[in-house]
């Protein structure tokens, strides 16, 4: 059967895990749903004079570990059960990566592009002013994700500490810097990922000089992605996608090219010299998927890789920088191929790790140089990785599965600890 509703995924991937583990059925249920769940509808008075009400959530999934941890996603088609399994992601993903966090995420349904920089500013407030009471440096703190930036976060961060009326920058990370964001925050998830591949291609034996690779997803994950696979790994990027569309070229698309190239254009796909435009946001993203690369690395949203396309997956090995890119019958398919995947709360987890370590500078107030934040990071990246590989390769199951064994037991020991079950 056909599943896209992304929290039925996590309910599947959890309950696939759980047998693994032979769980205890109480920890196992209590897993299932979230802890708390916050719907509000908030008005926001527009550019035009008019008010208009907005719909958004916060979802505390779990918070056995520690305060819940996670982004905030503006996007139109934000959904309850959307958010729910981002939320239940983030749970896993602190606990794989050994950050002292529970897991939370929330979302505004909105449209970032038919908003204007002051309607965003005025929606992030009230969003912000509206959950105040559910949120706290001790209690569950927002980040950055899909369509919001640190300049949101600057203001979310404000519109708390005026209603506090104390100085809060740890209700938030992801800020800029100027107002307690941490160096190396705004390519974190990146570089994580690319640990993370560095990582898979030692154990796999393979080199990534002049490894080939495609990247779905250009945003503020994907485009620091391709930097930096090009510059640390030496990789060759030949492929790209977005909601303009997709391009190629054999020889690779540098880096530098596509940022001159956007910055003239607004759009990269058509105009770029020398690469193949390989079509629109349907056409261009389902060949990019389907390339013979060495590495193929969704970078944009859920449920990107589904049984439809699976089968024609010619990468070997999948980095899945995005959360949810891959729907459990993909996953089905592409490990029975025999592709080696990099699961998402394993992969991505650079972001919410460099915002631990924002949170610890900002509870200290005392900040770290660049070098410091990337050095803990790669460490950080480099243990989770090598639980997760170690324990597939004991168990004989796919990384995914390891990866949810791995953080259910830390989730489990806690609860019971705690004498929740
Ligand atoms: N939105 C990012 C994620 O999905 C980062 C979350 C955070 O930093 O709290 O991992």
């Amino acid at each position: 059967m056909k599943e896209m509703n992304p929290f039925k995924t996590v309910q599947r991937q959890l309950d696939k895990a759980a047998e693994a583990l032979d769980l205890e059925e109480s920890i196992h249920q209590a897993l299932r749903k979230p802890m708390r769940t916050f719907i509000v509808n908030f008005q926001v008075k527009m550019d035009d004079g008019s008010s208009k009400t907005f719909k958004g959530y916060r979802v505390q999934y779990n918070d056995a570990l520690g305060p819940t941890k996670g982004g905030l996603r503006f996007h139109p088609n934000e959904t309850l059960d959307t958010v729910k399994a981002l939320a239940a992601w983030m749970t896993w993903k602190t606990a794989v990566a050994d950050i002292p966090y529970g897991g939370g995420k929330g979302g505004v349904v909105c449209s970032p592009n038919q908003l204007s920089e002051r309607e965003m500013e005025r929606v992030s407030r009230s969003y912000i002013c509206a959950i105040s009471d559910y949120i706290g440096p001790d209690k569950d703190i927002p980040a950055p994700d899909v369509y919001t930036t640190s300049q949101t976060m600057a203001w979310m961060m404000d519109e708390f500490s005026k209603i506090k009326g104390v100085n809060a920058p740890g209700v938030i990370t992801g800020k800029p810097v100027e107002v307690g964001g941490s160096l190396g925050r705004g390519d974190a998830t990146a570089r994580g990922v690319i640990y993370t591949i560095r990582e898979a291609a030692n154990k796999l034996n393979r080199s990534l000089d002049q490894a080939t690779i495609a990247v779905q997803g250009y945003g503020n994950v994907g485009s620091y992605v391709h930097k930096l696979m090009e510059e640390q790994l030496g990789a060759k990027v030949v492929a790209i996608g977005d909601e303009e569309g997709a391009i190629y070229s054999e020889d690779g698309i540098c880096y530098s090219k596509v940022k001159d190239n956007m910055k003239a254009h607004g759009v990269f796909s058509k105009e770029m010299e020398g690469v193949e435009y390989l079509g629109d946001i349907e056409e261009g993203n389902k060949k990019l998927l389907e390339l013979d690369v060495d590495i193929l690395i969704p970078a944009a949203i859920e449920n990107v890789l589904t049984q439809e396309n699976a089968d024609e997956v010619k990468a070997d090995i999948i980095a899945e920088a995005a959360n949810g890119p891959t729907t459990p019958e993909a996953d089905d398919i592409l490990n029975q191929k025999g592709i080696y995947i990099i699961p998402d709360f394993l992969c991505n987890a650079g972001g919410v790790t460099v915002s631990y370590f924002e949170w610890v500078q900002n509870r200290n107030r005392y900040y770290w140089s660049e070098a410091e934040v990337y050095e803990r990071l790669d460490k950080k990246m480099t243990k989770a990785f090598a639980d997760v590989h170690n324990r597939a390769q004991e168990e004989g199951v796919d990384n995914r599965t390891a990866a949810y064994m791995v953080s259910i037991e830390k989730l489990a020991r806690a609860m019971e600890l705690r004498g929740w079950v």
